[in-house]
């Protein structure tokens, strides 16, 4: 069975997010802890929560993937923004404790003028701050489109990362098709060769979680513009190995195509139909 669901709206809590999920033919979706530009985290209704987990439970739903503001960066000179990059994420892993077992994706971060070593530095040095062994959420580092100055464009400043992170059981790898397609990874005429290169420099075992999207740009155009699915540069024929691909084909997939819920609901049961059981 393929997993996969997409992006949903926190507005009205989590129990009302797993049910949008079922009603589009979803078995599991993606939100954002927070406003995605920053703000201050909601209180978590407890109730609401335990609710969200039975609803997942009774459903068989793949992990839930929660998303962080995309504006906190980790790797900013500013200490300010550092520390508030560090609060973000202690507030949200806090939260997901209430929904526990889950995924939580970030942006690595751009590194500005500091250059990609620096930036390695600061994210894990904030990694270290923030992960504990009691956490029930595995943190993961997004695959990025190299847009600016954003880290983690190649698979080996995502190892560099990994590498200093203590506790790095808790972490994985979120890969995003548009952002690596963007990256330069020929995803379309050689997966199986980026498959390759991201086991032998990642490890395929840290491979988490699959953001699905087209693109609108061209192989390495470092722009990050997402596309409904086939209606991209990457387009269905290569969608269609990506979820069937062997490597790939067990793990969670999220849209985050620009699409309303009927899009997205068009566009899972478009994947479920190429999907080989
Ligand atoms: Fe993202
Ligand atoms: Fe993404
Ligand atoms: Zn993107």
């Amino acid at each position: 069975m393929l997993n996969i669901g997409c992006h949903l709206s926190s507005s009205k809590g989590f129990l009302a997010m797993g049910k949008t999920a079922l009603s589009i033919g979803a078995n599991t979706f993606q939100f954002f802890t927070r406003n995605p530009r920053g703000g201050k985290a909601k209180a978590v209704n407890p109730e609401d929560a335990a609710a969200l987990v039975r609803l997942c439970q009774e459903n068989n739903f793949a992990k839930l993937l929660a998303h962080a503001p995309y504006t906190m960066n980790p790797c900013a000179a500013d200490e300010g923004l550092r520390d508030f990059a560090r609060n973000v994420m202690e507030g949200d892993l806090a939260m997901l404790e209430y929904v526990p077992g889950n995924l939580y994706n970030f942006h690595p971060g751009s590194h500005v003028k500091q250059g990609v070593e620096v930036g390695v530095e600061k994210i894990s040095a904030m990694l270290n701050e923030v992960l504990h062994k009691d956490l029930h959420t595995t943190v993961l580092l997004e695959t990025m489109a190299g847009k600016g100055s954003e880290v983690g464009r190649t698979f080996e400043e995502l190892r560099a990362i990994l590498d200093k992170v203590r506790l790095n059981e808790k972490m994985g790898v979120c890969l995003d098709t548009c952002h690596i397609f963007d990256g330069g990874y020929d995803i379309v005429n050689d997966l199986d060769g980026v498959l390759e290169k991201f086991d032998r420099i990642i490890g395929l075992e840290r491979l988490q979680a699959i953001h699905l999207n087209d693109s609108l740009n061209v192989l390495g155009s470092h722009k990050d513009r997402h596309a409904c699915i086939g209606a991209g540069n990457i387009g269905l024929e290569a969608m269609t190995r990506i979820i069937n691909h062997p490597a790939l084909r067990s793990l969670p997939f999220y849209l985050e195509t620009p699409n309303e819920l009927p899009g997205y609901a068009n566009e899972i049961a478009l994947l479920r139909e190429k999907y080989i059981e």
